[in-house]
């Protein structure tokens, strides 16, 4: 296989942080979990993208990461993975509250996330919600109610489900904000921020944006601690 070196040149790949680790570059020497690496082989993937390749061995470290890259790089498995493995090392009980929280901007993506979420996390046993606007509450209340491991909203709806104070985000310790970029340009900063003050700040955080402007640092500067950056390609 190629130096950690020349596989980040090979993919585009620029990190900056202290030590980063190495990226995984192949799922038989991945160290994932068995459960893990059957779904991925059932789906036929042979391996990891380079933004799952460096994501998840920072992210398994339990240390914050903002990622910077485009659509279709494999960005909802960059995350999701390493929150089953979170889940697992936490073991909380998903009927006190949810412990993985991915904001998304749409309904549509959110419902993305959780099918992938869905499949990608049966063999391990993942319970997942999926809050979105458009749509009658009272199954999504539901799927509160019975316990989920992780949530996948988007702001506003969340936003609408804490003030009817059915739902607690104080087990959260795995927040994600994806396309952070745009859910900032469809104006959820206020509702963003209002979320992440009910979620404890002892947590670990990802971010996840395709472009680099002074409104994504600016959030992340606030959200993030120490974290890693990962650019794939000329993105920024
Ligand atoms: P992004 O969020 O970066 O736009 P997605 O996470 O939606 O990208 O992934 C794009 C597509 O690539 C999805 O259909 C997903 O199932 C697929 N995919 C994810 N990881 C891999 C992989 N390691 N090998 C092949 N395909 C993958
Ligand atoms: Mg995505």
């Amino acid at each position: 296989g190629l130096s950690p070196e020349a596989y980040r040149r090979r993919h585009e790949i620029t990190v900056t942080g202290d030590d980063v680790p190495p990226p995984l570059t192949s799922f038989s020497s991945s160290g994932l979990p068995s459960e893990i690496l059957r779904e991925v082989q059932n789906a036929g993937f042979s391996a990891p993208t380079p933004i799952q390749a460096q994501s998840w061995p920072i992210a398994l470290q339990s240390r914050d990461i903002v990622a910077i890259a485009k659509t279709g790089s494999g960005k909802t498995l960059g995350y999701l993975i390493p929150a089953f493995i979170h889940l697992k090392r936490t073991g909380n009980d998903p009927r006190m509250g949810p412990t993985a929280l991915v904001l998304s901007p749409t309904r549509e993506l959110a419902t993305q996330i959780q099918d992938e979420a869905v499949k990608f996390g049966k063999s391990s046993k993942i319970t997942c919600a999926c809050l979105y606007g458009g749509a009658p509450k009272g199954p999504q209340l539901r799927d509160i109610d019975r316990g989920a491991d992780i949530v996948v909203a988007t702001p506003g709806r969340l936003n609408d489900i804490l003030e009817m104070r059915r739902i607690t985000l104080n087990q959260i310790s795995y927040l994600v904000l994806d396309e952070a970029d745009r859910m900032l340009d469809m104006g959820f900063e206020p509702q963003i921020r209002k979320i992440v003050n009910e979620v404890p700040a002892r947590r670990q955080t990802l971010m996840y944006t395709a472009t680099w402007p002074k409104e994504v640092r600016k959030i992340a500067a606030d959200l993030l601690v120490n974290p890693v950056q990962v650019n794939i390609g000329n993105v920024d």
